[in-house]
């Protein structure tokens, strides 16, 4: 389809002489509510082309109001591809934009990128680092010579890759993230993670450097599917016994007897609480408290916390000074009681202990802050800036979504259809298989293993497995899958590194090239949520179970507090929602463009109910086939579909 249907506006941006289907409709939808300084709320499947057309729709507005756009994606692929269409965008007007990598991945300090954990604690390294004139890399404004100048007009000018800047930068020996920065303010748009709008205290630092503020954003949040449980990550923290004991060592180091005393009483008082446990409780608020009350006697509970964390402080200026890793673990302990005390008497946080074995087989025990509303992190963001683009290829139920993140009450809604050809999609549910708890016997994982064996057998190449928990894999495998399969198994491993994993998703593709092979995951998993098979690296997919979160305290926490939020929909919003959400993600995975063919296999006569089937996409629902519970229908559909 020609662009002649889009408006005049969006025509001076959008690069390409053609629009897909449906994407006119995106763009206008888009164009509309941002002209209007309104937020939008829209589902489009992948193929679709959102980054370009969610850019094009924005452009205008940003450019005419003096506004920057800030374009969060969870990947550094995904960031950079906003850039690679900048570029196209570039050709026929001239518009500048970066990819934001963190610290952790731009720094060239090696001391620093080492040593620091996250992206906040390498923050405040690298500041103590800056402020002490201490890293070889930084350039100070009296030290920018004209080469630096030039570097930052061009990133005020173009669009940058962060991995093009890197590049330039090693070369000359100047920091790429605080080149960046100071570019930042010329910049039109900014392609960055989630953690520097939504995390209040990056978020903070990080708009310092903007020189904006949310009200002159237009923010565009890709893969918005993602954000309530990041939200829930970011304002949710943890403590575990090693780092008390790590504390009650640093005390020691330092000669501070107070610190030690505090330490050790507080850690020796936590184990004995953590030892009754069994695998997680739900702990009352007060008894951390009670447990420094007892401690401290006269001192209020906030100033004995507040003692420790001065004496934290004063540690990781030491460290700086001996130009050690300033970490120090009475701060990170402090830090965490701090947050401890403040939460007391919200109802949006439960306070967790748990024990759990370690990698190294270890038993120990933590305490955790778990926030339940991810609408605390969301809402003061939404509500602040000029408009919010908030898309997914999964965001159904669209009204559920809106009120779990308080978008603005005038937000658009918007689900645009599917763009995939019918035919090119071939969805199924088999009947009489099923993961439900007590339904799981030898037999079913038996039946289960003959319809996985009827898609591998009659698929051309790749056929990718996720499911439903670590539990069924593994029963899987133990049931004899691998031997069963006449193709190569490469399979998930609980705690597998994100290299290991990597390397095992490269193996798996490249047998899409020869006869096949056959990749068996977890849905809600690294690959089944971040990574694409298009073509013949993943030609069927099967999802075997739903992913029903187990019902541990804080899930029946997260439950109750939705259903105390928005009477009857509990259930739906803390336990159906996060599941489905996760099976449709998987059964994505090999449909990624326009041209793609694939399979999907639903294993669980649950997808095949009406109440379910509610959340599955329309282009997975709308030619959903429920099979009987016979030999060779699902072996005979497959053969069919990819006409062997
Ligand atoms: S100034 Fe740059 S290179 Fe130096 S510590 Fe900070 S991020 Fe790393």
């Amino acid at each position: 389809m020609i662009m002649n249907n889009l408006p005049q506006a969006v025509k001076e941006y959008f690069p390409y002489a053609n629009v897909r289907p449906h994407q006119d409709k995106f763009i206008e939808t888009v164009y509309a509510a941002v002209r209007e300084k309104r937020s939008v709320l829209i589902e489009g499947s992948n193929g679709l082309g959102k980054t370009v057309s969610a850019l094009s729709a924005c452009l205008p507005a940003a450019v005419e109001n003096d506004l920057k756009i800030l374009y969060v994606a969870r990947t550094h692929r995904q960031h950079e591809r906003v850039i690679e269409e900048l570029k196209a965008i570039c050709k026929k007007q001239q518009i500048s934009g970066v990819s934001l990598r963190g610290r952790n991945q731009m720094c060239l300090n090696t001391f620093a990128a080492k040593n620091a954990t996250d992206a906040r604690s390498l923050m405040e390294v690298c500041e103590l680092l800056k402020a002490k004139d201490s890293c070889p890399y930084h350039r100070a404004p009296e030290e920018q010579n004209y080469e630096y100048l030039q570097l930052q007009h061009y990133i005020t000018t173009h669009p940058c890759k962060a991995s093009e800047i890197q590049r330039i930068c090693r070369k000359k020996g100047i920091c790429p993230y605080e080149l960046v920065k100071t570019a930042l303010p010329d910049v039109n748009v900014i392609a960055l993670s989630y953690l520097y709008v939504f995390d209040p205290v990056i978020r903070t630092a990080f708009f310092k450097n903007l020189d904006s503020q949310l009200e002159q954003i237009i923010l565009i949040v890709d893969e918005a599917h993602n954000l309530p449980e990041t939200a829930i990550e970011i304002a949710s923290s943890s403590m575990s016994l090693f780092v008390l004991r790590q504390a009650e060592l640093e005390a020691e180091k330092y000669e501070n007897k107070d610190a030690a005393d505090f330490v050790r009483f507080f850690r020796k008082e936590i184990e004995r609480l953590t030892e009754k446990i069994g695998q997680e409780e739900i702990i009352s608020p007060e008894s951390i408290l009670e447990i420094i009350q007892k401690y401290g006697g006269t001192s209020s509970p906030r100033e004995l916390v507040e003692q420790m964390h001065d004496t934290g402080c004063s540690i990781r200026r030491c460290l700086l000074a001996e130009g050690k890793n300033p970490r120090s673990y009475i701060h990170g302990m402090s830090e965490f009681l701090l947050r401890w005390l403040e939460t007391i008497g919200d109802n949006s946080y439960i306070n967790v202990a748990s024990r759990y074995t370690t990698r190294e087989k270890t038993k120990t025990a933590k305490l955790e802050i778990v926030a339940l509303d991810p609408a605390k992190v969301t809402e003061p963001v939404f509500s602040a800036t000029y408009a919010n683009v908030v898309m997914s290829g999964t965001l159904q139920p669209l009204q559920a979504y809106a009120k779990l993140t308080k978008l603005p009450e005038d937000t658009f809604h918007c689900v645009l259809p599917s763009p995939f050809p019918k035919e090119h999609v071939l969805a199924v549910v088999c009947l009489g298989v099923t993961t439900a708890m007590d339904k799981r016997t030898p037999e079913m994982y038996h039946l289960i293993i003959k319809r996985i064996i009827e898609v591998v057998h009659n698929t051309p190449a790749n056929t990718g497995i996720f499911a439903a928990s670590f539990d069924v894999l593994n029963t899987l495998l133990a049931t004899g899958l691998e031997k069963a399969l006449n193709k190569p198994l490469f399979y998930e491993q609980k705690g597998m590194s994100s290299k290991a994993n990597e390397k095992l998703v490269a193996e798996f593709k490249a047998c899409g090239k020869g006869d096949g092979a056959v990749f068996l995951g977890v849905q809600g998993g690294r690959t089944s949520e971040g990574v694409d098979f298009p073509g013949n690296e993943m030609n069927s997919v099967i999802i075997v179970g739903v992913p029903y979160a187990e019902p541990t305290p804080r899930v029946k926490a997260q439950i109750a507090y939705y259903e105390r939020c928005f009477p009857k929909l509990g259930r739906e919003y803390g336990y159906v929602l996060p599941a489905m959400k996760k099976a449709v993600q998987a059964a994505g995975r090999p449909i990624r463009t326009l041209e793609d063919r694939g399979a999907l296999v639903f294993l669980d006569y649950r997808f095949a109910t009406k109440y379910c089937r509610g959340f599955l996409p329309s282009w997975i629902n709308d030619g959903l086939k429920v099979l009987p519970c016979k030999e060779e229908v699902l072996a005979r559909e497959i053969r069919t579909f990819f006409k062997l």
